[in-house]
């Protein structure tokens, strides 16, 4: 089941921006949300979002998303966050849960795979999926190794290659800055939040 706790309980309302956020009645649209969020908090991370039941079920993958097939990225399961979160840019403060800078990498839909019951595959620990994003496209798939550990990887299409996407396209899809721009506008960490930009 989805739920919020967790995330909240980390988290101090009244010192972050970060929104509350509710779990969301799930749409019947088949359309459905993703979200890449460069997050340079104690160490630079990419939090890989899909929504699903009216939550954002959310990985953190150190070494962010690759397009080449045969990379397989460990992503870490983290707690489910609101769908309001899918458009948070800017600073957590220092001290707080996650404090650093967070930038919008990517964001776009995603569509399940021919199982088609994306909360089954959640729980079978095997997701396979269509990414339609500014940077990501195509086809991906989420495999759990054991616990909270998964592996994100690039299954093989027309939109696989070898390039390095995190290098090539490092600016925020929503305001074109890069991660010392956003520190530096939200009077963040700007020379920690610079050592995150290429
Ligand atoms: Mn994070």
């Amino acid at each position: 089941m989805p739920s919020l706790r967790e995330y909240a309980r980390k988290r101090r309302f009244d010192r972050t921006a970060e929104p509350r956020g509710a779990v969301a009645r799930e749409g019947p649209a088949p359309e459905r949300l993703f979200v890449v969020q460069k997050h340079r908090a104690t160490a630079l991370h990419y939090d890989f979002r899909l929504e699903s039941a009216g939550v954002l079920r959310s990985w953190a993958v150190p070494k962010g998303p690759s397009l080449d097939p045969s990379v397989k990225r460990l992503a870490m399961q983290v707690e489910d966050h609101p769908m309001d979160y899918a458009r948070f840019e800017g600073i957590i403060p220092a001290g707080e849960y996650g404090g650093g800078t967070v930038m919008v990498w990517d964001i776009g839909t995603w569509s399940p795979g021919e199982e088609g019951d994306p909360e089954g595959a959640f729980r079978a620990g095997a997701i396979r999926f269509t990414l339609a994003g500014r940077k990501l496209k195509g086809s991906w798939r989420l495999i759990r190794t054991r616990g909270r550990q998964w592996l994100l990887i690039k299954s093989r299409d027309g939109a696989a290659s070898t390039d390095d996407v995190t290098l090539a396209k490092p600016r925020s899809v929503l305001t074109r800055r890069l991660m010392a721009g956003i520190a530096r506008d939200a009077g963040g960490d700007l020379k920690t939040a610079a050592t995150a930009d290429p």
